[in-house]
């Protein structure tokens, strides 16, 4: 389709509040409507690698190889089991790199000239997502550098708020002294649990809060969601029909929508 990719960094220094099953998820629903996926697992745990059925041993190239200049983007991306989704998977090297990369001038801008590199040569992916570690250090970093826009999954819970300020401004920094290009692509709410009464509570604040930034789409909390990485595959794969896959998809078409909006202003 696109000549260059809409780069997306899924980024909350929070952990567990949905990161890598949005990535997972959102990348594969994106990949079912017919889009171009790659996703780059930047979390040294490598959640969404396994989620992805990705086995430990099969990653001969990763996130590591690139940031440290060793292979292209193409060259460490794999195919997974969803057809049009491709992976560049995440090692435990990646705990090493900051010390690494820390004392070169270009230790931000490392992902960043390695997708620019990639995407201006061929245009392989309509979208690249970025799965980040639960922090906002130099990984997620050189995510906020490399991408258009940041992806906040927030958890329903009641401090769904707390530590968003912080991100937000991270956000504004990199905007405005490496990638003036960033921006907020939306905040999406996870794990929404409609019996209890705080969650309601949770979604009006927020939404007061950050308003037209919120997606329509709120991910409900799903037993199935979570069982999904156990079989190494996305929700939407295990089961197509649960509430959480449905939301994802719907999640996914609100994202390309956004999308054709931007490239028709
Ligand atoms: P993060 O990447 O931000 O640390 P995860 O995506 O790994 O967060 O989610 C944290 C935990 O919550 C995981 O065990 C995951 O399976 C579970 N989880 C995430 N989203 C949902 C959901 N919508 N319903 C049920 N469980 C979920
Ligand atoms: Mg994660």
């Amino acid at each position: 389709m696109s000549s260059t990719p809409r780069i997306i960094t899924i980024a909350n220094q929070k952990g567990g509040v949905g990161k890598t099953t949005t990535a997972i998820n959102l990348a594969t629903a994106l990949a079912a409507i017919g889009e171009h996926v790659l996703l780059i697992d930047l979390d040294p745990q490598g959640n969404a690698s396994t989620g992805l059925g990705i086995d430990k041993r099969d990653r001969s190239s990763s996130s590591y190889d690139v940031i440290t200049g060793a292979l292209s983007l193409e060259e460490a991306a794999m195919a997974t089991a969803v057809p049009g989704l491709s992976i560049v998977p995440s090692t435990l090297d990646l705990l090493g790199v900051e010390m690494e990369i820390a004392g070169t001038a270009d230790r931000v801008l490392r992902l960043r000239n390695a997708v620019r590199a990639s995407a201006a040569r061929v245009g392989l992916y309509d979208y690249i997502l970025i799965d980040c570690p639960p922090s906002l250090n130099l990984l997620t970093l050189n995510s906020m550098a490399a991408a258009d826009s940041v992806l906040v999954p927030l958890q329903c819970e009641f401090f769904a708020l707390e530590g968003l300020s912080q991100l937000l401004e991270t956000v504004e920094e990199v905007h405005q002294t490496i990638n003036p290009d960033l921006a907020i692509q939306g905040i999406v709410m996870t794990m929404y649990d409609g019996r209890n009464n705080l969650a309601n509570q949770v979604v009006d604040d927020v939404r007061a809060h950050l308003g037209d930034k919120v997606y329509n789409t709120i991910i409900p909390r799903n037993v199935r969601v979570s069982e999904a990485p156990s079989y190494g595959k996305p929700a939407i794969l295990y089961d197509l029909k649960c509430s959480g896959s449905q939301a994802y998809l719907q999640l996914a078409s609100e994202v390309i929508r956004q999308e054709r909006k931007l490239r028709a202003a």
